[in-house]
């Protein structure tokens, strides 16, 4: 596994198309696109990485994932009054479909739809407590008390999110947002500036793998419907393409990480900030595609003997 890793490391800096740096949030906008860290967290406790695997970076809307887990959490299946569980096919940011289907976002990972679970694990509480309960739920699945949030990100992401906000207000006009617009968007920012290394955010994601020894946050049925919307909606308008050519569920966000759950096996975070058409990160999903058929980890078959790596 050390050795696949490295030789996928070694090949992400040698590739000179790294994809484009996502420049909307001005803060994030002059990080050095020639960075590639992975790292992956087994069930039986092991952990091997590669490259940058150690240095922060905003996980962005991978955090939609943990306000997932904490909104079904506080309200359970009731959420999906209020959210879809439909891929969009349209980017991450698109306001197209809520005027269509009055107010209800297809699905709790493109912002319309996280902009509901953030509403969802903040109603009854001050943004303040919302996020203290955001970061312990994280720190407990990583087992690290060090992970935090970047103030920067957040404030430069609340200054400029105008299309953020105009789809809270859309959706605060279907009655499909209890708190204010200011405190919902003032959260999610917060949330989507939590940083962590790939390390941190493989050991993080040990909570969505089915194996006895992993963090017992939320329960087998949530995990594997957490699981099940990763592969059909992680990648917005890119989901199709990241199952086709990985086969594992994975959540993008726009800072360049990837986390990849292997079912019963391991939780795999990759990050480049170079993002592809879609809003990936473009060398991250080159990387999980190599990862994948080295490995023949895939929710769709099982590896062949003779094929694949032994761990
Ligand atoms: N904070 C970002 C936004 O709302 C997250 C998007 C992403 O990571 O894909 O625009």
């Amino acid at each position: 596994m050390q050795d696949l890793l490295s030789e996928i490391a070694e090949a992400a800096s040698a590739n000179p198309d790294k994809g484009k740096v996502a420049s909307y949030i001005p803060e994030l906008a002059g990080i050095d696109p020639d960075q590639f860290g992975i790292a992956i967290a087994m069930a039986d406790g092991r952990v091997f990485s590669a490259g940058d695997a150690d240095v922060p970076f905003s996980i962005q809307s991978v955090s939609k994932v943990f306000a997932l887990a904490l909104a079904l959490g506080r309200v359970g299946d009731e959420i999906w009054q209020r959210v879809g569980r439909e891929p969009s096919g349209l980017s991450f940011d698109s306001i197209l479909l809520l005027e269509r289907e009055n107010g209800i976002p297809r699905n709790p990972f493109i912002n319309a739809g996280a902009l509901v679970t953030t509403d969802t694990y903040l109603s009854g509480s001050s943004p303040r407590e919302a996020l203290g309960e955001l970061l312990r739920f994280v720190r407990a699945a990583a087992d690290d008390d060090s992970i935090h949030m970047n103030e920067k990100v957040a404030k430069s992401e609340i200054a400029t999110g105008h299309r953020n906000f105009s789809l809270a207000h859309y959706l605060a006009s279907h009655g499909n947002m209890r708190a204010s617009v200011d405190k919902v968007l003032g959260t999610y920012c917060h949330q989507c500036a939590v940083e962590m290394t790939c390390r941190q955010l493989a050991l993080a994601g040990r909570f969505l793998v089915d194996a006895p020894a992993m963090p017992g946050l939320v329960s087998i049925e949530r995990r594997r419907r957490i699981n099940a919307l990763m592969m059909t909606c992680g990648h917005y308008d890119g989901s199709g393409d990241f199952a086709f050519r990985v086969g594992m569920p994975g959540k993008s966000g726009v800072g360049g990480g990837i986390l990849v759950i292997s079912p019963g096996r391991a939780a795999i975070a990759v990050w480049s900030p170079g993002l592809n058409r879609y809003g990936n990160s473009k060398l991250g999903t080159e990387a999980m595609e190599l990862f994948a058929h080295r490995t023949g980890w895939s929710v769709f078959g099982v590896p062949h003997p003779g094929r694949g790596i032994d761990v």
